[in-house]
């Protein structure tokens, strides 16, 4: 038995892996076995037999700078030296201090309120909104609208406003689902409309929307330019300022979850920015620690910390998590942050982003591959076939290339580690082509049903 098959065993026996049905990971559910990985360096992740496969998607998106970056490791050795961890509630730290101090001067927004993932940001985020009406005198608004496609968690509350239903179907009953608006997808242009339309169109529902519902309505939550979930559509900045003015003029929230966009993944340091607005709330994870520790973060402007400002106890956010502002994590996104400015990232992102658009050519111009799209650092491809496991085997072929890619539905995409090499960017543009030849070379001859949209997200 190899060390990857022995690893493989035993997992399958102890761990409940995530967003996966179990059973097709097993011997007798079908050929997708797990892969056992011992150890990762930058954009490579190592097996336990030693084989090596490109993290073309960034281990879920949260990798910025490639795996066990020596400036991250050595602040996280640094800090363990010093402080592993204090609760955060009647004590504070330097790093917590110097990390909020940096979120506020990149966001303009102060007041950093921590959580431990994505999800807990938006459960942070929707709690304050409510509350924030509620110390207002407003108690009625406490509803909220999402996005369609839209993806901000899988927690009771965020799963609220996750509109993705293989996701939310089982947990119906527990849910208080928050009202849907169309998406701004600029794939869903009609003949002769652009993106900027397609936007224009969405802006005009969420409009009509709130005209009728403000009253009752907390926030607006959206992911800016790039709804990843859904399978990485993406939208015209123009739906971004029309969605600030309309939570403005309504006196709603306006929540943006930037858990898989932010940090420079879009090209710029937030993906709201190249829209020149700003959020009431901003959620952000993933990315913050580099790809290194469960770090979340809520920012949020001055009047809504003010309203929660008061003599009174219960006025206050009265909302916690055990590892609140753990030093580790926030001294890994203090080192993430030192990169940005070391390296000079946000541009040298624009060169590797107009370099791999040139390497993906294969993919662009493939016959099979329709709505070719790039955000920054965000490439996707969408393949309508007649495969009900496009997705499943898609991944399986990539990694017989040595590459991780795992479409969502029919959609391919890449979201690498920024630091990706020439060569890097070849071996994953090479893969990621041959593993769509090896995938459709399995498509029956004479497909029976229908295209199906296949899964969602990139669970197995
Ligand atoms: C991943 C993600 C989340 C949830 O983050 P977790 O850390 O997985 O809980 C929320 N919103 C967006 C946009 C995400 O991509």
């Amino acid at each position: 038995m190899t060390l990857n098959d022995d690893w493989r065993q035993r997992s399958l026996a102890a761990v409940w892996h995530p967003c996966t049905q179990m059973r097709l990971h097993a011997p007798e559910g079908g050929a997708q076995p797990l892969l056992p990985i011992a150890r990762a360096e930058g954009v490579w992740l190592h097996d336990a037999d030693g084989a090596r496969y490109l993290d073309g998607i960034s281990s879920w998106w949260v990798n910025l700078f490639g795996h066990n970056h020596p400036h991250i490791r050595a602040a996280l050795v640094d800090q363990l030296q010093r402080l592993d961890h204090v609760m955060l509630a009647g004590f504070t730290h330097a790093p917590v201090v110097e990390l909020s101090e940096k979120l506020a001067a990149l966001t303009g927004l102060g007041h950093a309120f921590y959580g431990s993932d994505g999800a807990s940001a938006t459960e942070i985020a929707l709690k304050m909104s409510a509350h924030f009406w509620r110390n207002a005198g407003r108690p009625r608004k406490s509803r909220f609208v999402g996005v369609a496609g839209g993806y901000h968690g899988e927690t009771v509350g965020a799963l609220a406003v996750t509109d993705i239903a293989l996701f939310r179907e089982a947990y119906a009953p527990l849910l208080r689902l928050a009202a849907t608006v169309p998406s701004p997808d600029a794939r869903g242009a009609a003949p002769g409309e652009d993106a900027q339309a397609v936007a224009e169109r969405a802006a005009q529902v969420l409009e009509d929307w709130l005209a009728e519902h403000h009253e009752d309505t907390a926030a607006v939550i959206a992911e800016p330019l790039v709804q990843c979930a859904s399978g990485m559509a993406m939208h015209h900045p123009h739906y971004l300022q029309r969605l600030r003015a309309l939570c403005t003029r309504f006196d709603v929230h306006l929540v943006l979850d930037e858990i898989a966009v932010g940090f420079g993944r879009t090209g710029t340091m937030f993906a709201h920015q190249q829209a020149g607005i700003r959020p009431d709330f901003l959620c952000l994870s993933k990315g913050l620690t580099g790809g290194t520790m469960a770090l979340s973060a809520v920012l949020c402007t001055d009047a809504v910390y003010a309203a929660f400002y008061d003599d009174e106890v219960a006025r206050g956010f009265l909302h916690s998590h055990s590892y609140t502002g753990n030093p580790l994590a926030c001294r890994a996104a203090l080192a993430t942050l030192e990169l940005f400015e070391q390296t000079n990232a946000i541009n040298a992102n624009r060169a590797t982003a107009a370099r791999l658009a040139a390497q993906f050519e294969g993919l662009n111009t493939h016959p099979r591959v329709q709505h070719v799209r790039q955000c920054g650092l965000i490439f996707a491809w969408d393949v309508p076939n007649h495969l009900p496991d496009f997705a499943r085997r898609y991944a399986r072929h990539a990694l017989a290339q040595g590459v991780v890619l795992r479409p969502i539905g029919h959609t391919i995409y890449a979201m690498p580690p920024y630091v990706i090499d020439e060569a890097e960017g070849e071996h994953l543009a090479r893969g990621a082509l041959a593993a769509l030849q090896a995938t459709l070379n399995d498509e029956p001859a004479a497909p029976a049903a229908a295209l199906s949209r296949g899964e969602i997200r990139d669970g197995v």
